[in-house]
Parts: C-alpha cells; structure tokens; sequence
C-alpha cells in the first residue's frame, strides 16, 4: 500500500481536554467509534491523533458526528473528527465537511444512484446514499451523504435536462435541501461558530460575555498613539487565546442543532448530551 492509499482515508481526531495514552486509544478509539476495517493511530501532535481507517465506511461514519465521546476508566473525553489534509496545522481546522443533503420531489424515472450522485456532485463529493434511497422505498426524497467545503456555496436547487420519449430535452430544477450545515469561522479557521458569531471579529461579544474582564483590561490608559496600538493588539491576542475555551460551548451548540436536526448522538449512559 503506497504512502497515499494509506491516507485516503486520514481523519485527524482532536482531544479538548486530555486524552488516554496513545496505547489505550489504539484499543478503545476502533472500538468505541464503531470502526469495522483495519485502523492505524498515531498521536499527530498535543491533542491531535490521526486515525487512518481503510475503507469509506469507517471514514464516512469517523467523520458524520460532530463530537465522539471516548469513555475510559470513568471518564469521557470528547474528541472532534476532522478529514485530514496533507497542510494540516493544528491551528486551522480543515474547512472540509461531511453533510446529509436531501433532493425532495425527484423524478422516479431519474432516480437512480448515478443521477443521484450526478446531482449531489453540484454541492461537493457524493459518497453515499442512504439505505432508503438505495432500495428505493421511499421515493418522495433521495438522500445522499456529501463531503463539502464549508467555504464554498451551497445551491438551493439544480437544473437536470430530462430526454423525454420524443427526444425532446425539458429542463427541470431540482431542490436540494441541507439537513445540517456546520459553522465554520473564515477568519478563526475553526468550526463551532460563523463570523457572524466570531469573538476575535466582534469583540464586543466577548465584552457582552466577560463584562468584569473586560472592564479590568481597559483600566490602563493608553498615553500614545503606539500604546494604542498594542494595546488594541494585545486585546485580541487575549480573546484569541481564549476563543478555544469559547469554542467547546460553540461546539455544544451546534451539537444541540444536530440533536434537532436528523443525527441525535447517544451516549453510552443513554443520555443524549454531555454536560462539562
Ligand atoms: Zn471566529
């Protein structure tokens, strides 16, 4: 197996707040994120793991959850899955995402998984179709499983040319619902949050949150032009260090919106949501 094939299907799994040793994760990670295939982990750098499965089953169900939480000796460590990218930097999350899309309303005569993926591919990467469409017993809605670059536009609709039996060539638009779009941060790089959410972009958000910090941080007047500056600087250096903090609420939040949305994530006590 050459260097490539051994990470096509690279995912990069980040720990927030600790990790089990590397020799614990080998066992507990292919069991507890339900990996079927053979499946190599290495620790990539602090925090980060990178976990090479071997088929698209295993990366696809790797990367479909927003958080795993990874149990061991009474503990949970909840790890957020990434697709590993050969620039990867721990400090920039890969704006690369797997998402559900729904095509209500399809045709029956063009539903079949070639027109399906042709379709999807107007969004992103089409990996799979869910059971129901694959056996087609419900024809109302196909459903397909995207890997997508949060950056990128997401269309509302596309256009398909059906042949009729004359030969004739009608257009028609087909909708593309989306059941769960992840926030991404363009100028973080981070998922869990969109600018218009970003504390580094609007600081007064942070101000909103921490009012007491703030305040403290703003008692020392600044008597040039330059101390301005840092000042100002030193202020965002501040609220980035603490954006990772933010960032775990971020992350719940969008967790709760897949709760509502299709996946609800179960953990091994039963509960649906961790609370930290
Ligand atoms: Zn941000």
């Amino acid at each position: 197996m050459s260097v490539n094939e051994d990470l096509e299907y690279a995912v990069v799994g980040k720990f927030s707040y600790g990790w089990p040793n590397i020799q614990e994760l080998w066992k507990i990670i292919p069991k507890q994120c339900e990996l079927k295939g053979d499946v190599n982990i290495g620790l990539l750098c602090n925090r980060y793991v990178l976990i090479r499965a071997s088929t698209m089953e295993d990366y696809i169900n790797l990367l479909s959850k927003s958080m795993f939480y990874i149990a061991h000796r009474n503990w949970y460590y909840p790890m957020r899955t990434f697709k590993w990218d050969p620039l990867f930097d721990p400090e920039e999350e890969t704006s690369i995402a797997i998402v559900w899309i729904s095509l209500p309303a399809l045709p029956p005569n063009i539903f079949d998984r070639e027109t399906i993926f042709s379709l999807a591919a107007a969004v992103g990467k089409p990996l799979q179709v869910d059971l129901a469409t694959s056996n087609k017993t419900r024809q109302s809605c196909a459903r397909v499983k995207v890997e997508v670059d949060l950056l990128s536009d997401f269309p509302k609709r596309v256009n398909v040319g059906i042949k009729k039996k004359t030969g004739e060539i009608v257009e028609k638009w087909i909708d593309i619902k989306y059941d769960y779009l992840p926030k991404y941060c363009k100028s973080c790089k981070l998922h869990g949050h969109n600018e218009k959410e970003c504390f580094v972009l609007h600081l007064e958000l942070y101000q909103k949150e921490d009012d007491n910090e703030i305040v403290d941080t703003t008692k020392e007047v600044a008597s040039t032009k330059d101390d301005v500056e840092v000042e100002k600087k030193d202020k965002v250096e501040t609220v980035k260090q603490k954006i990772n903090n933010h960032q775990e609420s971020w992350q719940e939040n969008g967790q709760v919106e897949v709760e509502n949305g299709v996946e609800v994530e179960c953990l091994n006590d039963g509960t649906q949501k961790k609370e930290w």
